[in-house]
């Protein structure tokens, strides 16, 4: 490129030393206008990798190299529990407290496969600071207490805490999560895939946890598992943004890294897999889905293969480009060979490329097809194959997904800080260059060179990868009635297990602890220790951010979808889309939105007249501007699966009504104070929450559900709560449900989706500046006003249902 070069000035140098921490590279990467600066801290030898960007929306993250060593889910219910109160901020769920009183836009944490991670993100820079002190304190200094365990670990319990008489069962939040996850099929075959395709390391073991074994688990392993793979030089830190990073260095090596020492962390590496000399297969059963297709297409098969090792850079980009063109979209060479055939209800959800473990690996296979079909499956797997080895890949196609590949680049979305993390985590996870791999364009150009010196350059890469691997895994899953009977008989065979030992004493233990669970769980805590926004913090908004969505979904919608294809043939749905889309899609019925640079306009708008003139012009559709408002109604689905969801909804008013902001400071409200005390922490859902929608729906839901009818009277029961709170509803509640508001309407927006609010639904952005300032003055008074308006009376128009 042409162009004076200027001496690039760096804020830091390479070899200083700033609070601790060693300068050891310092690295532009120009396709994303930042520069990456990785230090290291000298006595402990944690990690530190700061990205300077100019972009507001700044990440913050810590994680740790937790391979799991059982499957008890131990490295899954130490990440909930981490959460659950540190030294610095003694109370429980400082994380949720938290969503409350911040504008965050990222407060998360999770653990994967081999590594536990805590992230956060903020544009609002006295924010950020909170949050990452509660964030450090959760990974370096969490309280771990006993009975945090219980709730979100498991513990056994009356059925009915208060009754002597009940039936004794196993409870916690995780254990709940794990049988929730296992009630999705392709979560079954993922999980006994990975712990099949690296049988002779960390991966075998589940780290989300076996429902069967999570009872295994004691208090002191997890302890004892914390103190070993949660120390500093187990972990890594990362740092993304505008904000001064000299603040966090100076903070972490103060408050958390004086006065430790470096330990060996060769405990934790998790070391490439042998591979092995001969294919394998298995076969697992799975649960039979009664809203699925017929019984005797519930099948699923998959090949997967290991690949290269997560640390190769240019391998796992290579690998990439090779997913696209094998299959992305209807061009690619497995939707050819083994869709188009159509004997099967397509790619099954697992299809892929996978780079959570130290191996990659890749994953191709179908769903909704007959057993009788699992050689043809296998025959046409290799046949494909082997064409793309003889035939090699069209060259416009490999040019397309490489043009795609450099549009992504320019197509930087609003969250591209945690992006960057959630990109490079395992890589860094294992040692791997993690600025190697931003330089996408490097990676691009490298490919491309070996493509000139090599026109069968990746058609050699099938080859070794695909055909001449011998570390093959082919899996198939078949539904099974007795499925889910087998799997109650064996968690109630735990449960025996536990019951036998125990003596009078346990017993009364048990029910001592559950009243005391309970009380803890009731207990109104003092939240003061946590810091908070203040208004003045949050004044300005930064940008208007979008507030539109919707989507065509719900099971009446799979219903009818399903009912629809027995009725009609191919061709009749073909006659009667063709049909549909010629009064649908005309001139007079069309309103159109480009999102372009300037310079781009003439040729964007001449292609629109192109596009336009080929379309037929008809008679404007009549539009329908009445509003049908459905008697109460009730709904029940029955699904085979362990837990349900639940849900009430009723209409209220839309978005440019002067009640929705109020509206939407009480749900919020009713979410952290109502429904997550009583639905989560008192009952065992994962999840619930109340919300209201722009288009005026008030919803209340909750999900992965030991509970039915009683999560419904808890929703019909807010009214009365309200009313209970009485005037222990002050400012300070008010405060953080307007933060939580905050966080919603101040949601950043990608720069391609600028403008469609007001195409969309008309919301301008003076209408959105107000509904925002309303949000932020609602006063106690008004929201009393609104809480009888909308709350008192059982809603005319509501619906009830639980899946
Ligand atoms: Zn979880």
């Amino acid at each position: 490129m042409p162009g004076v070069v200027m001496a690039p000035s760096y804020k830091y140098k390479e070899g200083e030393v700033y609070h601790g921490f060693q300068c050891q590279r310092i690295e532009d990467v120009s396709e994303f206008e930042l520069v990456s600066y990785t230090m290291r801290h000298l006595s402990t030898g944690t990690e530190f990798w700061y990205i300077d960007r100019n972009d507001a929306n700044n990440v913050f993250s810590v994680h740790f190299r937790t391979p799991p060593i059982n499957n008890t889910g131990l490295t899954h219910i130490l990440e909930h529990i981490a959460m659950d109160g540190s030294n610095k901020f003694p109370i429980r769920d400082p994380f949720l407290k938290m969503l409350n009183r911040s504008v965050g836009t990222n407060q998360n944490a999770m653990s994967t496969t081999d590594l536990t991670n805590f992230i956060c993100a903020s544009r609002n820079e006295v924010d950020f600071r909170n949050l990452q002190r509660i964030y450090l304190d959760s990974a370096f200094g969490p309280l771990l207490t006993y009975s945090n365990f219980t709730q979100d670990g498991w513990r056994i319990e009356h059925k009915d805490v208060h009754d002597r008489q009940s039936e004794l069962v196993i409870k916690g939040v995780v254990y709940n999560e794990m049988i929730g996850i296992f009630s999705d099929n392709s979560r079954i075959l993922r999980r006994d895939l990975l712990k099949c395709i690296l049988p002779d390391t960390a991966y075998h073991y589940m780290n989300g946890g076996d429902p069967l074994e999570i009872p295994d688990l004691e208090h002191s392993d997890l302890v004892q598992y914390y103190n070993k793979y949660f120390h500093p030089s187990n972990g890594r830190i990362f740092c993304y943004g505008s904000f001064d990073p000299m603040k966090s260095l100076e903070y972490i090596d103060k408050e958390y890294f004086a006065n430790k020492d470096a330990i060996d962390t060769a405990f934790s590496h998790i070391p490439p897999h042998p591979r092995w000399s001969e294919p394998r297969q298995i076969h697992v059963p799975c649960r039979l889905d009664i809203l699925g297709g017929s019984r005797e297409k519930q099948n699923q098969i998959s090949i997967a293969l290991l690949m290269c090792d997560r640390t190769d850079v240019q391998g796992t980009f290579e690998m990439n480009v090779l997913t696209e063109l094998l299959i992305r979209g209807p061009n690619s060479a497995f939707y050819k060979g083994l869709i188009e055939p159509n004997f099967s209800g397509g790619f099954n959800k697992n299809t892929g490329y996978f780079l959570r473990c130290r191996d990659t690996y890749f994953l191709v296979g179908l769903q909704d097809l007959k057993v009788e079909d699992f050689a043809r499956f296998n025959e046409l797997y290799e046949q494909t194959v082997l064409k793309i080895i003889n035939e090699g890949f069209e060259p416009h196609h490999v040019e397309s997904v490489l043009h795609n590949m450099e549009l992504a680049v320019k197509h930087q979305g609003p969250d591209f800080g945690c992006a960057v993390f959630y990109t490079s985590m395992s890589l860094w996870n294992h040692g791997g260059d993690i600025v190697a791999n931003l330089r996408v364009m490097d990676n691009i150009a490298k490919l491309r060179s070996s493509l000139k010196q090599n026109k069968h350059y990746l058609q050699q890469k099938v080859e070794e990868y695909f055909l001449k691997n011998t570390h093959k895994l082919t899996i198939t899953m078949s539904a099974d009635e007795s499925y889910e009977q087998n799997f109650q008989k064996a968690t109630q065979k735990v449960l025996n297990q536990k019951l036998k030992n125990l003596d009078s004493d346990d017993l009364e233990a048990i029910y001592q602890n559950g009243l005391k669970l309970k009380e803890e769980q009731n207990l109104i805590e003092d939240v003061n220790c946590l810091p908070c926004l203040t208004l003045q913090d949050v004044q300005e908004p930064l940008k208007i951010p979008k507030i539109w969505d919707e989507l065509i979904q719900g099971v009446d919608h799979i219903d009818f979808m399903k009912n629809y294809i027995q009725e009609y043939s191919i061709e009749e749905i073909r006659d009667k889309l063709c049909a549909i889309g010629s009064r649908v899609f005309h001139k007079a019925n069309m309103r159109v939105a480009i999102n372009s640079s300037e310079a781009q306009q003439p040729i964007v708008l001449e292609h629109y007249q192109r596009y336009l003139d080929r379309l037929p012009s008809l008679e404007k559709m009549k539009n329908k501007t009445d509003l049908h408002l459905l008697k109460p109604s009730y709904h029940q689905y029955e699904m085979n699966i362990a837990l349900n969801y639940c849900s009430k909804a009723f209409y209220a008013v839309p978005y440019l009504h002067e009640d929705h902001p109020g509206l939407r400071v009480l749900a919020k409200l009713l979410t952290a104070k109502y429904l997550w005390r009583v639905v989560r922490e008192q009952n065992g859902a994962y999840g619930t929450n109340a919300r209201i929608g722009y288009d005026g729906l008030f919803t209340f839901n909750s999900y992965r559900d030991p509970h039915s009818t009683k999560t419904l009277e808890v929703f019909d029961g807010c009214y009365d709560w309200l009313k209970e709170l009485g005037d222990k509803l002050d400012e300070e509640m008010l405060l953080e449900a307007k933060l939580g508001v905050l966080q919603l309407v101040d949601w950043p927006i990608p720069p391609g989706e600028t403008g469609l609010d007001y195409f969309n639904v008309r919301v301008s952005p003076q209408d959105y500046r107000k509904y925002r300032a309303r949000a932020l003055s609602v006063t106690i008074d008004e929201l009393r006003v609104i809480i009888d308006k909308y709350f008192k009376q059982e809603p005319k128009h509501f619906g009830k249902c639980i899946l």
